[in-house]
């Protein structure tokens, strides 16, 4: 099956399936292995990749920069600055930083990583600056709950908020996932398998077994049920890859939603927006 797609406000579309690559790059022991966990994730369709200068100390957009090389038309590159680099000047040094460590002229996708002390509004001007010089195609924030969302300066629509979201972080549910909806501004789960923490869980266990599925296919399957959202696994070995991709052929049934609302509730007040 294709990879379902999500559509950011500006048009642009994504797969709704990409790639996690955090503590990837850091051991050149594992580097092949990663490189070709990568690669075969590309060539099944999973063509959205997500990296962060803090990833190894920009070790991580190095690995990247080698799995998109002769095919950078084919990836979506997603980046991200570090809110201690976030003033206006900084993020735009930063970005070219995460260009040169790319091997790109351009990155799609360019977040600021959390926010810190740098003022917003700076941050944002920088993003705007970079995007008319075709350093980056749109910007967008991660870990921003509603209160930093409504600090951002006026008129100023980032195409995504890239959060924690999966079964047992669902506090987004309560209020942020229905405003941005609201908004047309589609989110990214990131650690939609919890690092794996979710993987041994009885109860996803038994759905997993009703549709010959494995646990892992089950998480991701869910955290994209909406078609809103944009999943960013990071799997390092291509059996890993290839397993998750076919999550997008998997229909959970309302059973299995309720059975998963079951074990892992969904939120019933407000609670903050966790961080891992
Ligand atoms: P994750 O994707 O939830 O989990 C990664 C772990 O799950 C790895 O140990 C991986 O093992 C394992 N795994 C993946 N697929 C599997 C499968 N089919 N079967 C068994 N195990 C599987 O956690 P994450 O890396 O924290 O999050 C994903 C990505 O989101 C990151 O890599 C990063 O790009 C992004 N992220 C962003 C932020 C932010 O602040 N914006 C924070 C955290 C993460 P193997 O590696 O051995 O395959």
């Amino acid at each position: 099956m294709p990879i379902p797609t999500v559509t950011f406000r500006s048009g642009q579309v994504v797969p709704a399936l990409g790639q996690g690559t955090w503590a990837m790059g850091d051991d050149p022991r594992t580097r092949d292995r990663e490189l070709d966990a990568l690669r075969t994730g590309l060539d099944a369709g999973l063509t959205l990749v997500d990296t962060a200068e803090m990833y190894g100390a920009g070790r991580s957009e190095e690995l990247v920069g080698e799995v998109i090389s002769g095919r950078r038309d084919e990836v979506f590159v997603v980046s991200k600055v570090l809110p201690s680099n976030a003033t206006r000047q900084g993020t735009i040094d930063a970005c070219h930083a995460s260009l040169r460590r790319l091997g790109t002229d351009r990155i799609d996708l360019y977040l600021l990583h959390w926010r810190g002390r740098a003022p917003l509004a700076e941050t944002v001007d920088a993003f705007s600056q970079l995007m008319a010089d075709g350093a980056i195609g749109a910007w967008g924030v991660s870990n921003l709950d509603g209160a930093d969302l409504a600090d951002l300066p006026a008129g100023a629509e980032p195409a995504t908020d890239q959060i924690l979201y999966n079964l047992t972080r669902r506090g987004p549910e309560f209020d942020l996932l229905p405003s941005l909806r609201q908004r047309r501004i589609p989110v990214m789960a990131y650690s939609p398998v919890e690092q794996g923490r979710l993987l041994g869980h009885p109860e996803l266990a038994a759905v997993a077994d009703r549709h010959d599925a494995s646990t892992a296919q089950i998480a991701l399957a869910w955290t994209m049920r909406s078609g809103q959202v944009v999943a960013i696994p990071k799997a390092s070995s291509a059996e890993h890859v290839l397993e998750n991709a076919r999550a997008v052929d998997i229909e959970l049934t309302a059973d299995d939603l309720a059975d998963l609302d079951a074990a892992f509730p969904p939120p019933t007040r407000p609670r903050p927006l966790e961080m891992i």
